[in-house]
């Protein structure tokens, strides 16, 4: 089983910014924390503590937590779940509330062995447009900082498709991660969040985005340069040395079984899936017990086969067409003959081992061409 928890503070909003987050305040921080703890430690009893091989904290902003207000967390999980030696513990965090020795030192001590960066640019211009309360030279030197602390699982947050980023200066931000020895690189494109203040930008007409053509180059020269410097594609937006992908992310994308903790939090047991309040205050109202339980729902069969096909095509392994007729009684080939032709001849998709795989090109409109195999 994999753990999340999610983290819903923030110092500030940046502009294109979806998550569940709340302004840093003290009292909420505690209430929060003590809502938290009896969350974990009700739902470790109800699922009779069940072992975890990961653990993802993330948010929000996780390193705006106190290293004792973590360890707190980290206790109740300790008590509550049975926690394999090799655990995979992340720690998202952000430049400007992560970079001091002393912090990333005792995250070590908590058992913390993999730091998510959220560094989104390497340019300052764009940083500022985003809103981040970071420059390039925080980022980077928290890299360094995190390096120097021991931590050799570092992945680094990217944001490409920025109005005013260009594809050179794309492919330099890629470099200088890859070549300051960064194993495991997330590029998200950037995209219209409901309700965001970039949303509200574009709306006025002033935001100037990168041309559809310019986006695929950044795209696909940004594979293939990672992938020149030893940070293989393994998701649609995720690359890694080998080794380093992130076990948690497969994990939901291999459809195992994970419990969400936290405001929004979603969990998947077996067939039966839910999702927790979003605002904070009804998570906080809601009784412990039943926090997690609001909104639960089986999930269909129909459900099941369109996330399969979701999940598994986001990822280079592929969907095993083994698998696929397994759950869904049907034989993907055969029923979508015309369809994969086309998309192969278009080289979108390639057939390789028993598995139907998209190639970067078919990643780069994984969207459109995965709920073609819709049921
Ligand atoms: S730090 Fe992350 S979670 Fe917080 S507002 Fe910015 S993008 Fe959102």
């Amino acid at each position: 089983m994999h753990l999340y928890v999610h983290v819903p503070f923030c110092r500030s909003k940046c502009a294109y910014c979806g998550f569940v987050s709340y302004p840093y305040d003290r009292g909420r921080v505690e209430d929060y924390l003590q809502a938290l703890t009896e969350e974990i430690r009700v739902l470790g009893k109800r699922w009779q503590r069940p072992e975890i091989s990961s653990l993802y904290v993330g948010g929000g902003t996780p390193s705006l937590l106190a290293p004792f207000e973590l360890e707190g967390i980290f206790r109740a999980i300790r008590d509550s779940f049975s926690v394999k030696p090799e655990l995979e513990f992340t720690l998202e965090g952000n430049p400007e509330s992560i970079g001091s020795p002393d912090y990333l030192g005792q995250l070590r001590r908590l058992g913390v062995n993999r730091l998510s960066l959220g560094l989104q640019s390497l340019n300052n211009e764009s940083l500022v447009f985003l809103d981040r309360r970071h420059t390039a030279e925080q980022g980077i030197e928290a890299c360094r900082l995190a390096r120097e602390a021991g931590f050799e699982n570092l992945s680094v947050d990217l944001l490409w498709s920025i109005p005013g980023q260009d594809l050179s200066g794309w492919l330099v931000e890629l470099k200088t991660l890859a070549d300051l020895g960064i194993r495991h690189i997330s590029c998200y494109a950037l995209g219209l969040e409901p309700g965001t203040v970039l949303e509200g930008l574009d709306r006025s007409g002033d935001v100037f985005w990168p041309s559809e053509e310019d986006q695929a180059r950044m795209y696909l020269q940004g594979i293939s340069l990672l992938w020149e410097k030893g940070l293989r594609q393994y998701e649609i937006s995720n690359f890694a040395v080998e080794g380093f992908a992130c076990r948690h992310n497969m994990g939901y994308w291999l459809g195992r079984d994970y419990l969400g903790f936290g405001p929004a939090a979603v969990s998947t047991v077996g067939t039966r899936r839910w999702k927790n309040p979003e605002g904070l205050q009804d998570y906080l109202k809601a009784p412990a017990g039943g926090r997690s339980r609001s909104g639960g729902e089986e999930t269909g069969v129909r459900e099941q086969i369109n996330e399969l096909l979701m999940l598994r095509l986001r990822t280079t392994r592929g969907l095993r067409l083994k698998e696929y007729f397994e759950l869904a009684g049907r034989d993907l080939l055969a029923e979508n003959r015309l369809l994969i032709n086309e998309l192969e001849r278009k080289g979108l998709i390639v057939r390789q081992q028993g598995r139907l795989c998209l190639t970067p090109e078919g990643m780069l409109v994984s969207d459109s061409l995965i709920t073609g195999f819709f049921v």
